[in-house]
């Protein structure tokens, strides 16, 4: 077996490998839609290789040639719809099959030109590297700089000059074979060959690197996230608040809310409409904290906003116009004049003081508000712990009924 019909042997095992890796990543995660692009991509590189092993026993390979090129053709091309699935809201088909086609038909004609020369052989290579250049523009475009997009960016545009160089290294290195038969002979496919093997693998290791990259991301999402309500849970809302901790100097507040006699809208509408109440009652703290604010949902019916640079009146603010905001809601699926209320506890953060012992003061001034009877906003720094006045709201208060 001549060297690089070796290699070529190789690249076909590397392909079967990657394609059943990708194969495998894409079924394990089925919300996973980038897996099955380069799954694909490593499909049509066995069936290239393949071809490549048939044409030297073709009478007539122009067809055999056409479709090698078609074959390697498709691989970069689910390759970059790949990267466009992953970097890009929108996948870019149109372009995609401009350049199939154009280059599939000319590679149909390039196949008539003289043997070795650097037309043909750029005709051939061309479409491959605006390919990968196109792959690698997408990443930046994206503004994505982690150390995998960096990677992968630099090595799709390693590739397109790679193949852009082909031509010249078939002139440097004795040509590309005078026929289709003889390529495989030559050494330069001997160094195509074994340049394609170890782009592949590094290009194969890197995509599969930011497929589990982003599972990682997703299933920590997915773990921080409380999947009724959408704001954290509580372990979410510990790992968010612990960077802004270390800033001693900053002033730095927490507001713990609690749903009013919530027991009573479960017993009376049912557990689907008390969950809708929670629903709400997220949304609207989501909606009305600052961009900075961290809000997670603490338990049952407990929710908590932290917020980064508030003091204890800013805190205080937010957390009477949500007490307001909320005693006025009408929430989907109770009687339209049914309102829920909310009890609020609120705490700056003392200098030094840890997580747990804001929460404290604020779970105090929050069963302040309970005991003085509900819809209510306290302050845990004030030292007689006074609640704000309670306003009196439009239609009927479940927590005052209750
Ligand atoms: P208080 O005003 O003193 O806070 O009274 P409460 O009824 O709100 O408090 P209590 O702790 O007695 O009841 C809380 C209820 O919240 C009990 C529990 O069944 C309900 N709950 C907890 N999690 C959920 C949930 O995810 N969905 C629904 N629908 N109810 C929940
Ligand atoms: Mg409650
Ligand atoms: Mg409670």
């Amino acid at each position: 077996m001549a060297g690089a019909s070796f290699i070529l042997a190789i690249n076909l095992f590397i392909a079967a490998l990657f394609a059943l890796a990708f194969f495998l990543v894409g079924v394990s995660n089925r919300a996973d839609k980038v897996a099955p692009f380069f799954s694909l991509a490593y499909v049509f590189g066995i069936f290239y290789i393949a071809s490549e092993f048939i044409l030297p026993l073709q009478d007539h390979p122009q067809l055999a040639y056409t479709a090698g090129f078609a074959f390697f053709h498709g691989a970069v091309t689910a390759v970059t719809l790949g990267v466009a699935r992953r970097y890009r809201p929108k996948l870019p088909w149109t372009g995609i099959l401009a350049i199939a086609a154009i280059s599939i038909a000319a590679n149909w004609f390039g196949y008539t030109l003289p043997h070795d020369t650097v037309e043909r052989n750029l005709i051939y290579q061309a479409p491959y590297a605006t390919l990968q250049a196109a792959a690698a523009w997408i990443i930046f475009a994206s503004r994505r700089r982690q150390p995998i997009d960096i990677g992968l960016l630099a090595l799709f545009a390693l590739s397109a000059l790679q193949f852009l160089s082909k031509p010249l290294a078939a002139l440097v290195l004795g040509g590309s074979g005078d026929s289709t038969a003889t390529y495989l002979a030559t050494t330069y496919a001997l160094y195509s060959q074994s340049l394609g093997a170890i782009l592949q693998v590094a290009t194969g290791l890197l995509m599969l690197m930011l497929l589990v990259r982003d599972m990682l991301v997703e299933i920590t999402a997915r773990s921080e996230t409380d999947p009724l309500s959408s704001v954290y849970n509580r372990r979410g809302f510990e790992e968010r608040t612990a960077p802004s901790l270390q800033h001693p100097a900053t002033p730095t507040a927490l507001v713990l809310a609690d749903l009013d006699a919530f027991k009573s809208i479960n017993d009376n509408y049912g557990h689907e409409i008390g969950d809708q109440v929670i629903i709400a009652f997220a949304a609207l703290l989501r909606d009305s904290a600052p961009p900075k604010a961290i809000v997670g949902r603490m338990g049952g019916e407990e929710f908590a906003v932290f917020l980064p640079g508030a003091n204890l009146t800013v805190a205080r603010l937010l957390a009477e116009t949500l007490r307001a905001s909320f005693a006025t809601l009408s929430v989907p699926g109770l009687p339209p004049l049914v309102r829920c209320t909310a009890s609020f506890g609120v705490a700056e953060r003392l200098d030094g003081e840890s997580l747990s012992g804001l929460r404290r003061r604020a779970d105090a001034a929050l069963y302040t508000a309970k005991r003085d009877g509900r819809d209510r906003v306290v302050c845990a720094s004030d030292p007689l712990a006074d609640a704000m006045p309670a306003h009196p709201v439009a239609g009927t208060s479940l927590a005052r009924s209750a």
